[in-house]
């Protein structure tokens, strides 16, 4: 595993202090953060710098932005090692409606779909509802 600094770097970002703090914050977590929790985290750090971190990280691809109905995003990291150049993000992602966790089930691509002809897909957002492993036991 690359360290944080160089993973940033390759990924065209600069990595200032802030940027490595916010990437290692996510890289700990389980399930998908919301910015939210971001900032109660460093919560004594710009609220807009914080945003504006996330918003770079997603438009690099170093985060995916997950909507899961909650209507609050969630942002996850991106597992580059797994895709090509050009990001996309085809994996499920499943929400939990027991612990509220959302998480990327990384291993499990979403499915080819057929679209009608002249219909052409950017993004697909296939999120599973239920309960999840932990919330089973
Ligand atoms: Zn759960
Ligand atoms: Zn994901």
């Amino acid at each position: 595993m690359k360290n944080t600094e160089e993973q940033l770097q390759n990924s065209g970002i600069r990595p200032t202090a802030m940027r490595i703090l916010v990437y290692q914050f996510i890289e700990e977590q389980t399930s998908a953060i919301s910015l939210t929790a971001v900032e109660s985290h460093f919560e004594r750090s710009d609220r807009t710098t914080l945003y504006r971190t996330l918003k770079r990280f997603e438009e690099k691809g170093i985060v995916h932005q997950i909507n899961d109905g909650t209507g609050i995003p969630k942002y996850a990291l991106c597992h580059h090692e797994l895709h090509n150049k050009k990001h996309n993000d085809l994996h499920l992602h499943f929400h939990c409606t027991v612990c509220g966790e959302t998480v990327c089930l990384t291993e499990h691509q979403i499915p080819q779909i057929t679209l009608p002809i002249n219909y052409h897909p950017e993004d697909i957002n296939m999120l599973v509802k239920g309960t999840c492993n932990k919330c089973n036991l």
